[in-house]
């Protein structure tokens, strides 16, 4: 653990309205803490900012005084990359609030929210934002890295229902990005993470989305290699209206799942349907037609519903090690690969999921935004999690022989946030793909000194 130096400093406290908290503060080890328990770091200071004017003065500060400085919006990366040992934290989890406005259909989400403050605004208007599947999750982090969630086939990324941000730059000034406006930073924004700046706040297009008709099928595992053969053939001609995410896993121990399921490995397809509970049926018949699954989950629910269904079982505080990949297709030989290591799944909370990423998110371009992979068919994640320390090591073994097993059949890169703090500059370099190169350019423009580097850092070219 690092030693810390010069806990508090007057004079950064003096021009914040928020709270500047140091190690003897009451609430510290809260404030510190990260969603993956497996990450532990003891930064020097946390500025918990409550408007963009201490945003810039904690940004002035730590490049004045040559700090390590670290961004945290929902906490929720699993490489822990929103605090670093011995940074200033730029907290903005106090920034929290959201306007809808209804006749424009746009959504303005300051920049430390979560994804249920989202949900829970836009719902009301019959109104939401893709996003991604647990709603605990921040909005920065996310949507600066992509965001892949249950309406990505119809609505496409995060990013590509983002319009404009407001940010804070390396040297303290503010500025809005959009496509009319400093349009390089906005297309590096849109993938590139936090590299280049603080956004304050986004303004994203809302989606006609109400109720939807969601929930998971479920099959024994010795189904699986049939059952990925199905989902993909199924998927790739499905209506967009419909996603649906392949999943291993170990039932959950409680309601809705009846009790001869609980504890058992399985494999199954969590789907979402944006549209009526008539089309829904119609468009999964052909998934009650196949198997039959043991288990037929979808219904009728309000979409924040199926945003938040899995918040209960992935809380913060677990152990969390996960790798992944792009994949472009699932050829025999990946199959039989998936068989063989998610009958292997160590932990209740472990689990693989293959997110589609086509539909909408295909019809963007490769280098529209800084988001590469929009010719793969799937973002893959391997997920080793679990409450109990003493587990560690199982998990992440788990996770790196699954992954090494796999990855030969991938298309090279993985998304960017589902990569660990320690992935190392190639993987980083493989993500961006052809992109990478205008990444460093835009870098070098708004960043030259790199002092945005707690992330999945792009050196300034
Ligand atoms: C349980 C779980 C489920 C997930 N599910 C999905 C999913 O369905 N779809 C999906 O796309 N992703 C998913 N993710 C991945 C998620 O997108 C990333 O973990 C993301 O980094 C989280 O963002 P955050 O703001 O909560 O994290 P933080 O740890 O706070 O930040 C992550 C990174 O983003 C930067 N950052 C955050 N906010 C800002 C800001 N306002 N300005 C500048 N930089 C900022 C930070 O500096 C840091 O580098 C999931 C993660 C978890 C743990």
């Amino acid at each position: 653990m690092t030693v810390v130096k010069d806990p508090i400093s007057p004079d950064l406290a003096e021009s914040l309205r928020g709270e500047l908290l140091g190690p003897s503060d009451g609430g510290w080890d809260e404030a510190r803490a990260v969603y993956n328990a497996m990450i532990d770091r003891q930064p020097r200071q946390i500025a918990r900012c409550v408007d963009v004017a201490d945003v810039m003065a904690a940004v002035n500060f730590a490049r004045e005084n040559g700090l390590l400085l670290s961004v945290r919006g929902g906490g929720h990366n699993a490489g822990g990359l929103g605090i670093a040992d011995d940074a200033l934290v730029i907290d903005l989890s106090a920034m929290r609030g959201v306007r809808v406005d209804p006749a424009a259909r746009e959504v303005r989400v300051a920049g430390g929210s979560t994804w249920g403050d989202v949900d829970h605004a836009t719902h009301a208007f019959g109104l939401a934002t893709p996003s991604g599947i647990i709603s605990t999750t921040g909005v920065g982090g996310l949507t600066l890295g992509g965001g892949i969630g249950h309406l990505a086939r119809q609505f496409g990324l995060t990013i590509d229902n983002l319009l404009a941000v407001d940010m804070v730059l390396a040297d303290g000034s503010f500025v809005t990005a959009s496509e009319d406006e400093n349009a390089d930073l906005f297309w590096a924004v849109r993938g590139g993470g936090g590299n280049f700046g603080v956004v304050t706040s986004f303004l994203f297009r809302g989606n006609p989305v109400s109720e939807v008709v969601a929930g998971p099928t479920l099959w024994p595992l010795e189904a699986t290699a049939d059952v990925l053969r199905f989902y993909d053939e199924f998927i790739a001609n499905a209506p967009e209206e419909l996603n649906g995410f392949f999943a291993f896993l170990m039932v959950p121990p409680a309601d809705p799942f009846p009790e001869e399921l609980h504890m058992q490995k399985m494999c199954g397809v969590v789907w979402c349907y944006n549209g009526s509970p008539a089309d829904a049926d119609e468009a999964l018949a052909p998934v009650r037609d196949f198997g039959p699954p043991s288990l037929y989950g979808p219904q009728p629910m309000p979409f924040p519903a199926i945003q938040s269904a899995f918040d209960g079982l992935y809380t913060p505080g677990l152990q969390w090690y996960w790798k992944a990949d792009f994949v472009d297709e699932l050829p025999e030989e990946a199959i039989l690969g998936h068989v063989e290591h998610g009958a292997k799944l160590p932990t209740l909370h472990s689990t693989m999921h293959l997110y589609p990423i086509d539909g909408a998110v295909n019809r963007v371009g490769e280098d529209d935004t800084a988001f590469t992979y929009r010719n793969s068919r799937w973002a893959q994640v391997i997920v080793g999690v679990d409450p109990d320390p003493a587990n560690r090591d199982t998990i992440t073994e788990w996770t790196r022989d699954y992954w090494e097993a796999l990855h030969p059949h991938s298309a090279g890169g993985a998304y960017v946030n589902f990569l660990m703090h320690d992935e190392g500059e190639d993987r980083v370099k493989a993500t961006y793909g052809k992109n990478y190169d205008r990444l460093a350019k835009v870098k070098g423009r708004y960043d030259p000194d790199n002092l945005f580097r707690v992330n999945q850092n792009i050196a300034p070219a």
